[in-house]
């Protein structure tokens, strides 16, 4: 709404539009094709696509696709999948690797300039000459080739003719420069690899900060915007393209977000999926956007949360209970309510001498719209063993001995009496039940605090129910002591693999949302079978977690 305070990247945006500095704007979107996408991710493209949604302008979806050893089409299609599942539509869909004939084009450039000169030291050699914070680097004898000797090798690097590390392309900017990013920077190095899109044309690349800034700078971004860890980047990617004289996109910094209870780089979320502590990507535990969806996250609490936690220019620690709160706000009004029973207790109405009937119960209460759907009720009933005890406190308002209670949408049920097997657990409870006293028509006037939910036995379907946990058991995990495996909640999944649940369940399609009453929210999980339902715990119905 407009009365709602700008955030700071607004507040820039909203003074270059009235400034006339641009009619209007143009933000991307530029994840590297390496692995799926976190809920960081859904930050940085929630706030990118917003940007341009509120102000007027276009986001770009651009794949920084620079390093072919870690790049896969695998990942720029999930990427996709997800960009467009958060509820985003990019206009135009770019590869900084379309650009690798023009970023060398600009690679020329500089060493026409003078500004950028072939260099023959290893790795280490360029590392040790590039002294500290404190001390000022050393220039080598490569810094003073000639212009036509730079232009020559630069070719033959790019013709095929050296190794891997035999040669670099560097910047000449300032090997004593308190930025230690200005100390001739890398700009290309040789790969002999096979790149995800451009194949075996290339075996030289553009470092990222080569690549990024004049990326944006061929797209015509107007704010390039990333996380805080680039501010010392900045001066490299305003100098490219001040020494290029090209288009002059400005990149401004915020806060990454940071989550309690996970972790969010690509590393190790792959780490993770590797060594099989999780069963893939899209493990519902993972903090990926594929995970989270399939843990039944909605796309709507996601953006809901992004927008609350807002644009920070300090880095913090936000507790992943928003994210959950978030989650089940929203599923609160959408989901469908439904009857499953974890651990069944059976229950027999011993006065009740129909086959059965169909009782009508509520989709949801929070939205008429959604209507009724059909329970039935037998002689034969589960409901939950805990929900039962045979000796009760008082206040206690379940089911016990001489006890009264409501079946959800049904009937009041009295416990008359409770069998045995011959160790002693109880095999049955039975009940008789007041016919007067149907929800809905209930003339019995007898008035009972607890209510239960229940299945009907002959017309139960069996459910495997995963019930997830935080993935670890450390709040910080990212400054945790040793490594962060090693705080990983070996209790994350408890797997329920014979729930009984109303005929219902069967009958709705894959992205339903569920509130299984009195137990939580749940989404079918795609590893469901035709014989067997298998439902995802998307989260509690309130904030059980233990502080
Ligand atoms: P990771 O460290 O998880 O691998 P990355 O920054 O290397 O992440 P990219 O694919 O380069 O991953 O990220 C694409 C965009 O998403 C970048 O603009 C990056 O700044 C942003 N981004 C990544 N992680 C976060 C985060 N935790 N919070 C906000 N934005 C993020
Ligand atoms: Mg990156
Ligand atoms: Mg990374």
């Amino acid at each position: 709404s407009e009365e709602k305070s700008l955030n700071f990247i607004e507040e820039i945006i909203d003074a270059d539009l009235k400034s006339g500095k641009y009619e209007s704007i143009v933000t991307r979107f530029p994840p590297e094709p390496n692995g799926y996408l976190h809920i960081g991710h859904a930050k940085s493209i929630c706030l990118n696509f917003g940007l341009a949604l509120k102000f007027g302008g276009k986001t770009n979806l651009r794949f920084d696709d620079t390093n072919p050893v870690t790049e896969e089409t695998e990942y720029v299609e999930s990427i996709k999948d997800d960009v467009r599942w958060l509820g985003f539509q990019w206009a135009e869909e770019l590869y900084a690797s379309n650009y690798f004939e023009q970023l060398y084009g600009f690679a020329v450039k500089l060493i026409e300039k003078g500004l950028a000169y072939v260099d023959d030291s290893s790795s280490e050699e360029i590392a040790a000459q590039k002294g500290t914070p404190t001390q000022p680097g050393i220039e080598n004898q490569y810094r003073s080739r000639s212009i036509e000797e730079n232009l020559q090798l630069f070719a033959d690097m790019r013709a095929g003719k050296y190794k891997d590390g035999e040669k670099v392309l560097r910047a000449k900017i300032d090997m004593s420069s308190p930025n230690m990013h200005m100390r001739d920077p890398l700009l290309y190095r040789i790969k002999h690899a096979t790149h995800h899109r451009t194949g075996d044309a290339w075996c030289i690349y553009p470092m990222y900060d080569f690549a990024h800034g004049q990326s944006d700078s061929i797209e015509n971004i107007t704010h390039s915007i990333c996380t805080l860890e680039f501010i010392p980047h900045r001066p490299l990617y305003d100098w490219c393209i001040e020494k290029l004289e090209i288009f002059p996109s400005h990149q401004y910094e915020f806060a990454r977000l940071n989550m309690t209870y996970t972790v969010m780089s690509k590393r190790k979320l792959l780490q993770l999926v590797n060594e099989k502590h999780v069963t893939g990507w899209d493990d519902p535990r993972m903090s990926t956007i594929s995970g989270m969806r399939r843990r039944g996250y909605t796309a709507e609490a996601i953006r809901e949360f992004c927008e609350r936690i807002g644009v920070a220019k300090r880095e913090n620690l936000i507790d992943v209970g928003l994210l959950e709160f978030c989650v089940r706000e929203h599923l609160n009004k959408i989901a469908l309510r439904r009857m499953v029973v974890f651990d069944p207790l059976k229950v027999v109405i011993t006065n009740y001498t129909a086959d059965e009937e169909w009782l009508q119960s509520e989709n949801n209460p929070e939205d008429p719209a959604s209507g009724n759907r059909k329970v039935p009720f037998s002689r034969e009933l589960y409901i939950e063993r805990e929900d039962f005890m045979e000796v009760a406190p008082k206040k206690y308002f379940r089911l016990a001995p001489g006890q009264m209670v409501r079946l959800k949408s049904a009937y009041i049920i009295r416990c008359e009496e409770v069998i045995k097997d011959a160790e002693g657990n109880i095999t049955e409870v039975h009940c008789t039940y007041i016919p007067e006293s149907k929800s809905g028509e209930d003339t019995s006037g007898i008035n009972v605090k607890g209510t239960l939910h229940w299945v009907s036995v002959k017309h139960a379907i069996n459910a495997e129910v995963r019930l997830y946990d935080r993935l670890f058991k450390v709040e910080d995990v990212g400054n945790a002591e040793g490594d962060f495996k090693d705080h990983i909640n070996a209790d994350s999944l408890t797997v329920i693999s014979n729930a009984y649940a109303e005929p219902a369940l069967k009958e709705d399609g894959a992205e339903e949302r569920y509130q299984f009453i009195r137990k939580g929210y749940y989404i079918i999980d795609k590893d469901s079978t035709a014989d067997k339902l298998v439902f995802n715990r998307t989260v509690t119905l309130k904030d059980t977690w233990a502080k």
